[in-house]
């Protein structure tokens, strides 16, 4: 059946956040393709997941060249789902890609940020999606044999020659941001986003990058708010089949133990008392800080799309719920 996206999708339940001091804003909430919309996964549930997603106001997807299995494979699931449910949709849509990690086999296309590797996988990433342009593109991580100037000068490049309208760097930390920055300043191209991981499990960023962030006018965007899936209701009965934690996948099940699981459990009381699944506190709570612009959150169904989604009902705090959270988890 052809795709008409709902006509309500702006309606006011997704709220759109300001990125850094860009002009640009996203989604509360985005939907990264990580895991679940590769070669070997059930094409049509991904497709699903990214219409209710574009139905439910969700303007921005993330992906990365390797994001499969195979690498490079959800970027052609999506150009699928581009070419056809989102064909009439493109300027409603911030993409974004990256480049760092191992993708392609010989010295230029594995981990590393050169110059050569980030402007010949950003090719590679627009040819497997369909696109002109991506809107955001990333450096995927600090490549410590690779200088500084040369990562930067490949995002550049990219800016000027329009292949990418933003630029970002992902889990660097809070000096090498700031270095970045300012390489990047000199060449009058701003540093649009900054993608750390960020939860409540897991809170590096409040020390010092977000200061550093909201000093540069550089946006937020926390990926992994669900620690992979540990902050939902899911484990706290066992751990069921086809999940992360059971399919050999990220999360390594020895991060299961009984202190985090009673961590959990006390999280997920609280959420109870605010009337929200612990999905939902676990990304409002992420969002609570308004220099964070979007949570970066993952989903394997429609269903946990749906539950995370709602999140955007209750993103307030007491300071005794805040409170209770700090003495139920604290990193
Ligand atoms: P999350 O912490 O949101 O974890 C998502 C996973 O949690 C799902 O795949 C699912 O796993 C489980 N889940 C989600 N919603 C629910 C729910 N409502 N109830 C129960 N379980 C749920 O984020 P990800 O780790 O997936 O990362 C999100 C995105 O962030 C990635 O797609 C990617 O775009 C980006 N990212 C970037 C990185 C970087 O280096 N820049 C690194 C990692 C991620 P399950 O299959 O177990 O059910």
């Amino acid at each position: 059946l052809p795709y008409t996206p709902d006509p309500a999708r702006y309606d006011g339940r997704m709220p759109y956040r300001r990125t850094g001091r860009s002009g640009l804003r996203l989604p509360a909430i985005s939907l990264g393709l990580w895991q679940n919309f590769g070669g070997t996964d059930v094409f049509e549930t991904g497709r699903a997941i990214l219409r209710r997603a574009f139905d439910r106001g969700v303007t921005h997807f993330d992906l990365a060249n390797n994001y499969g299995p195979p690498y490079g494979s959800a970027e052609e699931n999506f150009g699928r789902v581009l070419a056809t449910d989102f064909a009439a949709h493109r300027d409603e849509l911030i993409i974004s890609t990256k480049a760092g990690w191992d993708m392609w086999p010989g010295p230029y296309g594995q981990i590393g940020s050169s110059r050569k590797y980030l402007i010949a996988s950003c090719e590679q990433s627009l040819t497997r999606m369909g696109l002109d342009y991506v809107d955001i593109f990333y450096s995927h991580r600090v490549d410590p044999d690779t200088p500084l100037e040369e990562t930067m000068g490949a995002l550049v490049q990219l800016h000027r020659q329009g292949k990418a309208l933003y630029v970002g760097i992902s889990s660097y930390e809070p000096g090498l941001t700031r270095q970045a920055a300012a390489i990047l300043a000199a060449e009058k191209v701003p540093l649009f986003i900054h993608q750390p991981s960020y939860s409540i499990l897991n809170r590096w960023i409040e020390r010092d990058l977000l200061d550093v962030l909201d000093d540069l006018g550089t946006g937020c965007i926390a990926f992994s708010p669900l620690a992979q899936g540990m902050l939902t209701n899911k484990y706290l009965g066992g751990v069921p089949a086809d999940t992360r934690a059971t399919r050999g996948g990220s999360l390594s099940q020895s991060l299961l133990t009984d202190q985090n699981l009673g961590a959990i459990r006390t999280l997920n009381a609280i959420a109870e008392r605010r009337g929200q699944t612990l999905a939902q506190m676990a990304i409002a709570w992420v969002l609570r800080d308004p220099r964070v612009t979007s949570a970066l959150i993952g989903a394997r169904t429609v269903e946990q799309l749906d539950d995370a989604l709602d999140a955007v009902g209750t993103l307030d705090f007491s300071a005794e719920e805040l409170a209770a959270i700090d003495s139920a988890a604290a990193d």
